[in-house]
């Protein structure tokens, strides 16, 4: 299993993610972050934790990117099922504790599924 230099924009990047089932876009983590790493840096990282099995990406409502933390996925393999949830009102995206059952199809491989559901997080309903 390849391991993910840790230089210090690495350590940056998977602090966000780590403890959070939040969900952050690529835009949203270059704005944060541009006086310490620029644009291509930060791709190539989220790019390189993705292929190692610790984020996941899936593509919001705005068709914008996401990524959040994997909990038991590995290198090349993973195996996030969970639906994402994001709301309409404040734009926030997280990751669902979930299990939503792919079919299977006949005569068809799936490979991954993205199942996204939109609405109003609890703090918008309140
Ligand atoms: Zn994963
Ligand atoms: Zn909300
Ligand atoms: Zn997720």
């Amino acid at each position: 299993m390849k391991i993910v230099r840790k230089t210090k924009s690495v350590e940056i990047l998977i602090d966000v993610f780590k403890n959070s089932h939040n969900a952050f876009s690529v835009v949203n983590l270059i704005d944060r972050f541009k006086d310490e790493m620029n644009k291509t840096t930060i791709y190539r990282i989220l790019e390189k934790l993705e292929q190692d099995g610790v984020i996941h990406s899936f593509l919001g409502i705005d068709g914008l990117k996401w990524y959040a933390k994997c909990q038991d996925c590995s290198s090349h393999h993973h195996i996030d099922t969970h639906p994402h949830f994001q709301c309409q009102s404040c734009g926030k995206l997280d990751c669902l504790q979930t299990e939503i059952t792919i079919p299977s199809i006949q005569n068809r491989q799936i490979d991954f599924a993205q199942i996204l559901l939109v609405g109003k997080c609890e703090k918008c309903l309140s």
